[in-house]
């Protein structure tokens, strides 16, 4: 070969390899992001599958610890008529029955058996952290299908059932989105109940995932074939190749800068902590039955010096990462000390709600703290009300001694955004609890068809036979008041009563309720806020 040739061919060679490099690190990149991409959304799939299962599963729980009481004088019409209320207001529930002690079905939604027929009672699954145990899939005469029966022993002996049918478990979910060998599988204590989609028979999945069903000892597993996982990819690979790079570009652009602001931010929290940046807002809790503001909760707000009010939601989370939460909430509890500790001397039935994070029951600073401000301002321990989520409510040694120690102290607890996290009763019950804040978003169902809004009833009536008050979050209308108040719900907050104040404006309103009445502190301070219109 000559040298000019020889010369041109390595040219054109190494500019082929240039412009491929690119495009072929593109194609790789596009790749693996197509595969993270199908990873995610069946992460996705299994979180809401487990959320869907639990929401199944503590539904039927409860029905059957609503008919403990109706169940105990056995078999009679009023029994009947409570299963056939709970089977046709709960659509998860196909059928309730009595079997008696020696294992015969003796009434069910549907009426008396004459005579009592022998059912079958094992192998009944029992998961830890129910208190129900589970008779796998099988025909049964309550349903066309195969059901599920959930059992729950009664002290005599005798039990009480709950038909459901497998599907309920996995209703919403459709395996052609998951390609040709895409399933999902409902496992309960290492028992399969409800798959839908069919695993392929021989290769291993390409793609799984899994998700916990809380404390049920019940997981989700959803796998997907090749094909699936790598469809996108496959029909956008041109165009990918070329517009990969450049977006990959961006991408670790981008998430270099956001590495850098979210640290930043966190620098910033204490910062802001120290120069004090950070304000306390107070939304009042009204006693429903009363009609009477009870206490308010305690809500920080950090007014920002360039970025005017940030609310919680934008960096409590962080907060929580970088263990700023600590010094926060001590901040914010001598905060609100400070500004009502007069207040609250003078009014012993009035409460404040300060939020603690799962961090805040690992250690024991949380129980000194609060005994400190509440002698060094003259607070009654039981008008501090802690909010823990069912997150920070974990079933551990520190855990257990935290809240032991707050109770001994005598601040009174409440489980937060109930009905979020995936705690059955049985798990609840493990602590000593005083009250039970139902999530707005089981007050905001309030008055629709949706089945969430049945949902709404069933945290109701397990609050009350778990003993506990009831305090409804986010009631934003006089309807959802109303419903609340006839249910028995003991306090309600939310903007139909009012926004979170300013410390000044809270304490005007405990005084028009206290002088004027509830409706006239309502009036005084929407009439107000007209006036000076409020971020939170
Ligand atoms: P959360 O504990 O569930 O607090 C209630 C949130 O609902 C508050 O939002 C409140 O402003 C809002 N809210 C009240 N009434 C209504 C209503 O009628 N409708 C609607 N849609 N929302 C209503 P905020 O103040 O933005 O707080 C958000 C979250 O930030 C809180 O949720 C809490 O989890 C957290 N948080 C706030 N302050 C603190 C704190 O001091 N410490 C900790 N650890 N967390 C805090
Ligand atoms: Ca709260
Ligand atoms: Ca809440």
């Amino acid at each position: 070969m000559k040298r000019r040739t020889r010369k041109a061919v390595i040219l054109v060679v190494c500019t082929v390899v240039i412009a491929a490099l690119p495009v072929a690190g593109s194609l790789y990149y596009t790749h693996e992001q197509a595969l993270d991409a199908s990873q995610k959304h069946l992460d996705d799939v299994a979180v809401r599958a487990a959320q869907r299962a639990w929401t199944v599963l503590l539904t039927v729980e409860a029905a059957l610890a609503d008919s403990v009481f109706p169940a105990r004088n056995g078999c009679n019409e009023a029994l009947i008529r409570h299963f056939r209320d709970r089977t046709f207001s709960l659509p998860t529930v196909q059928g309730l029955g009595y079997v008696t002690d020696d294992g015969r079905l003796a009434c069910t939604s549907y009426g008396i058996v004459d005579p009592p027929r022998p059912v079958r009672l094992e192998p009944t699954i029992q998961p830890d952290g129910s208190i129900v145990r589970f008779l796998p899939p099988a025909e049964t005469a309550f349903a066309p299908g195969p059901t599920i029966i959930a059992l729950h022993r009664l002290r005599d002996g005798s039990w009480l059932g709950a038909a459901f049918a497998p599907e309920s478990l996995t209703n919403g979910f459709e395996p052609a989105s998951l390609g040709d060998h895409g399933y999902l599988r409902v496992v309960l204590a290492g028992v399969p109940m409800a798959t839908i989609g069919e695993p392929h028979p021989s290769a291993p999945d390409f793609l799984d995932a899994r998700a916990d069903v809380g404390v049920y000892q019940a997981e989700v597993l959803v796998g997907a074939g090749r094909a699936w996982a790598l469809a996108p990819w496959r029909r956008n690979a041109l165009v990918t190749a070329g517009v990969g790079a450049a977006a990959g570009l961006a991408l670790a652009f981008g998430a270099a800068h956001l590495g850098r602001k979210r640290l930043s931010l966190s620098a910033e929290l204490s910062e802001g902590l120290e120069n004090r940046e950070f304000e306390v807002w107070y939304q009042p809790i009204i006693d429903l039955q009363q009609d009477r503001c009870r206490g308010a909760e305690a809500l920080i707000r950090w007014r920002h010096p360039e970025r005017d009010l940030v609310p919680p939601d934008l960096f409590i989370a962080l907060a929580e990462e970088s263990g700023v939460i600590i010094p926060m909430t001590r901040w914010l509890m001598r905060e609100v000390g400070r500004q009502m500790g007069p207040l609250l001397a003078t009014d012993p039935s009035l409460h404040i709600g300060v939020n603690l994070a799962p961090a805040h029951v690992a250690s024991l600073d949380i129980v000194e703290d609060a005994r400190r401000i509440a002698s060094e301002f003259g607070i009654r321990p039981h008008q501090i009300l802690f909010e823990l989520t069912e997150r920070g409510l974990i079933d551990q040694p520190e855990c257990r001694e935290v809240i032991e120690e707050l109770s001994r102290l005598g601040t009174e607890l409440a489980i937060d955004d109930f009905g979020t996290g995936y705690s059955s009763l049985a798990y609840i019950e493990k602590f000593k609890l005083d009250y039970l804040k139902i999530d707005k978003v089981f007050v905001a169902a309030i008055g629709h068809a949706a089945p969430l809004a049945k949902l709404t009833q069933v945290v109701i009536d397990m609050a009350k036979s778990l003993g506990l008050k009831t305090i409804a979050e986010g009631v934003e209308t006089e309807a959802q008041a109303r419903y609340l108040r006839d249910q028995g719900v003991n306090y309600a907050q939310g903007y139909v009563f009012s926004r979170p104040l300013v410390a000044d404006d809270f304490r005007v309103f405990v005084r028009s309720d206290r002088e004027f009445g509830l409706a006239g502190a309502v009036a005084q301070q929407h009439l107000a806020l007209g006036a000076a219109p409020d971020v939170a």
